[in-house]
């Protein structure tokens, strides 16, 4: 699969960055570079956010013609800090950079046995967790005798006695994060792999229903040991995380609020990434309307509107496929846990067994906290939309159920319906479901 389909122009920006990053670490003067990389804001107000994405909490917020300085990046998010030194992490397609390079990056190896992480940089603020000997964590800061690092998607401070500076990433993410954690895979045909990646070679598949405890989890994939030693990798999203009885598995110097998943609702599109889904394509067309012309064809035509629009209103947009390329169900699941996207719009047409028996558009989701997203986007279909509405369903859709990010599919007309197919395969009414799905996502991510 071309990997220009589903990168936008920001993230081919960013790749050219990470180029000249690389190559100027070749050339060894990315010391005196790292100090000139600032970036503009240019939205009137920008979250500062403790992690890469929407899920992670609002540190603060900066304003426009602000300057911040970069530290590093990740999935399309700049790790900055702030005039009072705070660091946080701001969405990159909402500053403006001239010359952002990837600051030279250091890792610090734990040497004490328990070492508490603390909120600040003194031995009197409160403890968030401990870490412990030979795991590593990226340096963000050092301040007196106190390392600044990013622990359970927080900034948070350990004592530079207990750390060991090295040159470079964590070469994993830190054991803590998969420590004790037991998966169960196998519910369906399960591909195992050589990496962490649906690009590399399959290892084995699993059939039957098998538990295996983590060694590694990297980006969205938990690494295993099979029975024979060998190391394989299976995609989280493809795994039940086991619940464990035994607590002392459980970090209990941890507070529970740190563990939760946080939920919060996103405060602007614009700082939303949205991975438009068009459906089918390639050898497979989907339904076919009497006329000729197939669902292949008005999905993606309808999901290029929509990213087109979405672009305009400032969102980050990824789309699974731009052109009639043929992707598997897997990997458009794939690339929206890749973005760690903030929503999932996957966009189909119908067709039934027996013509004409039904019309118009219906909203599906899969889970309860789903349903939301679901009925924001329905309630302006239904408003906009030139045809008769269906309502919300709970659909059992791979592209739903294999989901982490918040999904939903949307089935925009019957193709085998005769008065469908006269309005469905026009500019005017893609053009008119599409804004009425925007209006559906800006509804679903206002304050
Ligand atoms: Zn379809």
């Amino acid at each position: 699969m071309d990997q220009t389909d589903i990168h936008n122009r920001l993230s081919k920006r960013t790749f050219i960055f990470l180029i000249i990053g690389l190559l100027t670490l070749l050339m060894g003067s990315l010391v005196a570079l790292a100090n000139e990389n600032r970036v503009t804001v240019l939205a009137s107000t920008l979250n500062v956010r403790y992690g890469p994405g929407l899920s992670h909490e609002i540190l603060t917020q900066v304003h426009e013609d602000e300057h911040l300085h970069v530290l590093g990046e990740d999935n399309q998010w700049y790790k900055v800090r702030l005039s009072n030194n705070d660091i946080g992490w701001v969405a990159s397609w909402l500053v403006e950079n001239e010359e952002v390079t990837v600051d030279n990056r250091a890792t610090g190896r734990i040497t004490g046995n328990k070492v508490n992480v603390r909120q600040f940089s003194t031995t009197e603020s409160p403890i968030l967790g401990t870490v412990h000997s030979g795991e590593e964590y990226e340096i963000l800061y050092s301040e007196n005798n106190w390392i600044q690092i990013l622990f359970n998607n927080r900034v948070a401070w350990i004592h530079s006695d207990y750390v060991e500076r090295l040159e470079g990433t964590p070469t994993a993410l830190a054991s803590s994060d998969s420590e004790g954690k037991q998966i169960r895979i196998g519910m369906g045909p399960t591909n195992l792999r050589q990496g962490p990646g649906t690009d590399t070679p399959i290892v084995t598949t699993v059939s039957d229903v098998t538990e295996y405890s983590v060694i590694e989890e990297t980006d969205d994939w938990y690494g295993i040991r099979l029975t024979d030693g060998t190391l394989a990798y299976v995609a989280s999203w493809l795994a039940e995380i086991v619940e464990s009885n035994d607590s002392s598995t459980v970090q209990s110097a941890e507070p529970a609020d740190t563990a939760a998943p946080q939920v919060q609702q996103a405060s602007s599109l614009a700082e939303a990434t949205i991975v438009i889904d068009a459906g089918h394509g390639g050898h497979d067309p989907g339904a076919v309307a009497k006329t000729g012309f197939t669902e292949s064809e008005v999905a993606l035509s309808t999901s290029l509107r929509l990213a087109e629009i979405l672009e305009r209103a400032g969102a980050n947009v990824i789309l699974t496929r731009s052109d009639d390329s043929f992707v598997t169900l897997n990997d458009r699941v794939y690339y929206a846990h890749r973005a760690r996207a903030d929503a999932f719009i996957s966009i189909h047409y119908d067709a039934l067994e027996i013509p004409n028996t039904m019309s118009g558009t219906t909203t599906y989701y899969y889970s309860e906290s789903e349903r939301n997203l679901a009925d924001t986007i329905n309630t302006k279909l239904t408003q906009q939309g030139p045809l008769k509405n269906n309502g919300v369903r709970h659909g059992n859709y791979f592209v739903l159920r294999n989901n982490a990010q918040p999904s939903i599919l949307l089935e925009l007309g019957y193709l085998d319906n005769d008065h469908d197919i006269t309005i469905v395969n026009t500019a005017n009414y893609q053009q008119t479901v599409a804004e009425a799905i925007y209006h559906g996502l800006s509804a679903y991510f206002a304050p």
